[in-house]
């Protein structure tokens, strides 16, 4: 008897280690080709993730048996609270001649829509949403030039630079909310100056970041950028963000994004756009915005036209046609 229960013990633990592998997700078995998903499917997707209930529809049909829980009352729709479809973007503006801006402005963000409203610096440009209280993006050139010995100034301050009648984000709006200020351009990427490190600290430039992302993998990904620069000498063209929705800070003044991106084009010193090629490293990567991640950016990476699928926004609209469209769709492997 004694054998027979331990047998039977054996084999619930060996039946149900094949079902779910401890510690593991369950198995996903997309129908689609994963590159016309967005990056969520690769970790996990929640309905704050996506633009509009379209995206994650395709997602709910893409897995059989729901492994994300998109479609919580089981009627075959995924998260209903979502609109149908989201606005295409917003109409093409004139190119600016801001170095930072030299990939192309990726929601054609200009002065007439106060949720797409560009910024523009000597040290960065990015693009201010009102609603969300955060920057939909920041873009901004990393070189030698921009790196110095100046001090981390940390004078958060909100930024009497948006129009008049826009809520300016203050520091004190992340008090004691668990979500740390954290910098869009990195406060580590402008140390020629003081003015420079300075302008990285506006409440523009900063979003809520689970503590642990942003102490941890988003700033081993900063410091990986950096040495790209201390180390090898190189050149290079940033963009990062957030998008979805995890929860709301200061009485909705400030969204929580659910996700947080990055595309990082690497150049040698002295090129421009126009030598990117199909051999220009481009580093993209799409992760939680949460204190559970991977140690490691790199399990993260994604491709552009997945960054895109998920954001609506059109990335490296400057890179020569001949390359654009292999490079967005190509997954780069970081060495
Ligand atoms: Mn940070
Ligand atoms: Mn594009």
């Amino acid at each position: 008897m004694v054998s027979y229960r331990w047998l039977v013990w054996v084999g619930i633990v060996v039946i149900g280690s094949c079902v779910v592998p401890s510690g593991e997700q369950p198995p996903l078995m997309p129908q689609s080709d994963l590159s016309t998903l967005p990056p969520c499917v690769d970790d996990d997707c929640n309905c704050g993730d996506f633009r509009d209930q379209a995206l994650a529809q395709a997602v709910l049909e893409a897995f059989p048996e729901d492994p994300f829980v998109l479609d919580q009352d089981d009627n075959g729709i995924a998260c209903e609270s979502l609109p149908p479809v989201s606005s295409g973007l917003d109409p093409a503006v004139p190119l600016s001649n801001s170095p930072h801006l030299a990939l192309g402005n990726p929601s054609n963000a200009g002065t007439g829509n106060l949720n797409n409203y560009l910024i523009e610096r000597s040290q960065y440009a990015l693009a201010y949403n009102r609603d969300r209280g955060t920057a939909n993006w920041a873009s901004w050139v990393l070189s030698a030039d921009w790196l110095g010995d100046t001090d981390r100034q940390d004078n958060f301050r909100q930024d009497g630079g948006l129009p008049a009648g826009v809520y300016q984000v203050t520091p004190n709006d992340y008090r004691s909310t668990g979500y740390d200020r954290g910098h869009i351009v990195p406060s580590g990427d402008r140390t020629r100056s003081v003015q420079d490190n300075s302008a990285t600290f506006l409440m523009t430039n900063i979003l809520p970041q689970a503590p642990e992302n942003n102490r941890g993998i988003w700033r081993e990904l900063e410091e990986y950028s950096r040495d790209q620069v201390y180390q090898f000498d190189k050149q290079l063209y940033i963009m990062a963000g957030g998008y979805g929705e995890q929860t709301t800070l200061a009485n909705s003044r400030v969204t929580v994004p659910s996700r947080l991106w990055k595309i990082i084009v690497v150049l040698d010193p002295g090129e421009t756009v126009d030598d990117i090629d199909l051999g220009t490293p481009l580093i993209v990567v799409d992760m939680p915005n949460q204190d559970t991640n991977s140690p490691d950016w790199r399990t993260y990476q994604t491709t552009v036209d997945r960054l895109e699928l998920a954001t609506g926004y059109d990335f490296l609209s400057q890179v020569p046609l001949a390359f654009q469209d292999i490079l967005e769709s190509a997954p780069y492997e970081v060495p």
